[in-house]
């Protein structure tokens, strides 16, 4: 059965409208997990008097859009393939779709969004060009945006970000998710124009190459592991590229804002919980419980010479702690979870002071007062789950 593809802007419309769950399990959806399932299958249409038999028994008009938001649900890879595009007894598809009909025009309000937002665009490549070109400064810039991002939904990206036809950074829109799912990515380092992941099954390995974010995120969902410890370098740049996609699919402008409103960043090391520092042993996890339970600090590590800061500029912050290195950097603020407050969303990457070993991962920091540290929010799933 040929699968439909929706476009991202849709697939993150119906994903937030039903609050990330899956239909059938209730179970939270990570994105890349997401299947957007057609309640009454769609190959129905090709049996046009069953069809209209159907819609006649479920008292649906007979103009109902089969791939209209009334009869897409989000639900796992996994518990749509449990359904194999059968058609559900009539209670369970009646009750699925006066679900899909509750949540219509949520869904349908933020697929609008998403496309208005594509017609405005034009306007922050302008402000990017002028910025670029030295026509108005960061400030000029910042003034003149955030009356109008506000209002559109929009976001600074803090870092850059690098595709293979072109960097990204600025102004991003939540119907930018479309774009950045199916760009080729290009890892930094080894100068790679893709990332091999293998997996193996009955002791034979296969082998995959990935260049773009989806590609990525659905080999991990299918057991792939990036292969050498150059692939699992690069891989941190497909890890940012998917948390920021998730990020902006649900980011919303903040309510109350404790991190830009009060100039703190990344860089201020005494703001920041010490749970971000990179742990290899179940020994120092287990010092990291005693540092949590006895309350010390970053700060309090500094002042023991445990941790050193090797450098840090206003988005960024590296780090020495026992032998190994931290890379910290901004890459979007926006409330991520909806509780109204401003999240950041920040890069990791560590790595060892001697060896090869180098791992990014991406995490998501919050603040709920002036007089308050960075915590870290857990409520966000920003990694491929594998099944
Ligand atoms: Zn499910």
């Amino acid at each position: 059965m040929a699968r439909i593809v929706f476009p991202t802007s849709k697939r993150a419309a119906i994903w937030q409208a039903h609050e990330r769950r899956c239909i059938y399990c209730t179970e939270l959806i990570t994105f890349a997990d997401l299947d957007v399932d057609h309640i009454i299958p769609s190959h129905i249409k090709n049996q046009p008097e069953e069809f209209t038999k159907l819609l006649h028994e479920y008292e649906l008009s007979n103009d109902f859009d089969i791939d209209g938001l009334l009869n897409l649900v989000p639900s796992h890879r996994h518990c749509n393939l449990q359904k194999k595009g059968q058609v559900l007894p009539k209670s369970r598809a009646l009750h699925f779709l006066s679900i899909a009909e509750n949540k219509h025009n949520k869904a349908y309000k933020i697929e609008q969004e998403h496309k208005e937002q594509l017609k405005k665009d034009k306007f922050s490549v302008i402000l990017q060009v002028a910025l670029e070109e030295g026509r108005i400064s960061r400030e000029e810039l910042s003034s003149l945006v955030s009356g109008y991002a506000k209002s559109r939904n929009m976001f600074e990206v803090l870092t850059t970000l690098p595709f293979v036809d072109s960097e990204l950074k600025g102004l991003v829109s939540s119907y930018d998710v479309d774009l950045l799912y199916d760009r080729p990515i290009l890892p930094r380092l080894h100068g790679l124009d893709k990332l091999t992941m293998a997996r193996s099954i009955l002791s034979k390995e296969e082998k995959i190459e990935v260049r773009t974010c989806r590609e990525w995120a659905e080999a991990v969902l299918d057991g792939y592991d990036a292969l050498s410890t150059y692939d699992i370098k690069e891989e941190a740049f497909f890890k940012r590229v998917y948390a920021l996609i998730v990020a902006l699919a649900q980011a919303k402008v903040p309510k109350h804002n404790f991190i830009s409103d009060q100039k703190a960043t990344i860089a201020n090391f005494d703001l920041l919980p010490v749970d971000l520092l990179p742990i290899l042993s179940g020994e120092e996890s287990r010092e990291m419980e005693r540092f949590k339970s006895d309350g010390v600090s970053i700060s309090d590590l500094i002042a023991q010479e445990r941790v050193k800061i090797i450098s840090s500029s206003p988005q960024s912050l590296t780090l020495h702690y026992n032998y190994m290195g931290l890379y910290l950097n901004e890459i979007l603020r926006a409330d991520l979870n909806d509780d109204g407050v401003e999240d950041l969303l920040i890069g990791s990457y560590k790595w060892t002071l001697e060896g090869t070993f180098g791992a990014g991962s991406t995490k998501v920091l919050t603040r709920f007062g002036i007089d308050q540290a960075f915590v870290i929010v857990n409520d966000i799933e920003l990694d491929v789950k594998k099944v």
